[in-house]
């Protein structure tokens, strides 16, 4: 027998209390019942996101939310900054230049860490830029940003916004949404948040409305303006997705019961774990900059590393992402988000060196699974 096992930066495992939350018979959305559940998850998204200001729930996946953030705040020709350093990173410059917002790229080679002096410049040179489009976790390098500076340094433009693409780490990794000063954070439910691919979600600060009021760009289903009027009436603009928000109701339970700050300390233990045994199994990381997330991981020159994802998936029922793009068949990407514990970090640990070894080039898969141990079973708590 196989057990599928996803270890792919989304979607992620659904834990099985969630899965049978959205088995339960389908109800109306406008009815009591509904916006009690509604009222109840809209509460906690602000815990997740730790922000007073109001999270919107849209049903896409994570790039609607993306798409949501650049009509609301823009108008045609606006100048943007985008910070772009891997796939996702390119998503917000092709998506910017698709409403025709004017863009420049601060390009960063991909896995390598962004000074954020840079932008600091680039926002002193062009000080009518709207937005800053940056990236928490980079997900095709496993990159962490630092966004905590670049809200810092976008809070000094009272004329500028800094937007977050929070999808692949909100509810993984610290995003201290008012804390940290990012204006709109957007994330996805397939993710850190232990649900299907389906919902997105999408947080403006006082800053970014005023933005909004004065954006010209068309929109109709991802009017927020509109969203947010028709909320205040107790009411939803569109037919809610209902069973994907009554499971996400049971998996915010779930993460206030654990906690957030446990949360991420756990998903530091695994992937910090990760990293140690690729680093003892004679790997490299493909990132400078690891993030919590997801860890990227260098094959040897030799190995192709889509066959080597085939093989794990079809005789093991063992998901890792691959590369994109020219990353394509050099790394490995193991995710470590969400419904995961440290018995799972060690499979795919040890699932990385046998899948090496089966492909004919032998690592030191014990070295690395004594390494991994150390790091998720030291009693420090
Ligand atoms: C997964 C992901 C996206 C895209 O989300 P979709 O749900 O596929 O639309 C965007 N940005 C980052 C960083 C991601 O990890």
């Amino acid at each position: 027998m196989k057990r599928p096992r996803l270890f792919t930066p989304g979607p992620t495992a659904v834990p099985e209390s969630v899965l049978l939350e959205m088995a339960q018979p389908m109800m109306h959305h406008r009815t009591d019942e509904f916006i009690a559940i509604a009222s109840e998850v809209f509460q906690d998204l602000k815990y997740v996101f730790q922000t007073e200001n109001d999270v919107f729930i849209l049903a896409a996946s994570g790039t609607g939310a993306m798409e949501a953030a650049v009509v609301n705040l823009l108008s045609p020709g606006d100048r943007v900054i985008a910070i772009s350093a891997g796939k996702f990173g390119e998503r917000w410059v092709s998506l910017a230049k698709t409403y025709g917002a004017e863009v420049t790229v601060l390009k960063v080679e991909w896995g390598r860490r962004f000074d954020t002096s840079l932008l600091e410049e680039a926002l002193i040179k062009a000080p009518e830029t709207r937005a800053v489009l940056a990236t928490l976790c980079e997900t095709s390098t496993g990159t962490h940003f630092d966004v905590e500076k670049m809200g810092q340094i976008v809070a000094r433009h009272p004329q500028t916004v800094l937007v977050v693409d929070a999808i692949s780490s909100l509810g993984a990794v610290p995003c201290q949404t008012d804390r940290w000063q990012l204006d709109v954070v957007v994330t996805g439910s397939q993710k850190a948040l232990m649900l299907p691919p389906g919902l997105s979600f999408i947080s403006m600060s006082s800053k970014a409305w005023k933005l909004a009021e004065n954006s010209k760009l068309p929109k109709y289903y991802f009017d927020l303006k509109k969203y947010r009027q028709v909320l205040a009436k107790s009411d939803f603009p569109f037919t809610m997705a209902v069973s994907l928000v009554v499971g996400l109701r049971r998996s915010l339970q779930l993460i206030k019961e654990v906690t957030l700050e446990k949360i991420w300390q756990e998903h530091h233990r695994r992937a910090e774990a990760t990293r140690r045994a690729v680093a003892a199994m004679g790997l490299r990381l493909f990132s400078e900059a690891p993030s919590d997330a997801v860890t990227a991981v260098v094959l040897p020159e030799k190995v192709d590393g889509e066959k080597l994802c085939r093989l794990l998936r079809t005789r093991y029922g063992i998901s890792v992402a691959g590369g994109q793009d020219h990353l394509k068949g050099k790394v490995v990407r193991i995710s470590h988000l969400g419904w995961q514990d440290e018995f799972d970090a060690l499979t795919a640990i040890s699932s990385l060196g046998i899948a090496l070894s089966l492909s004919g080039h032998p690592v030191n898969t014990a070295q690395g699974i004594e390494e991994a141990i150390r790091v998720l079973f030291s009693s420090e708590d």
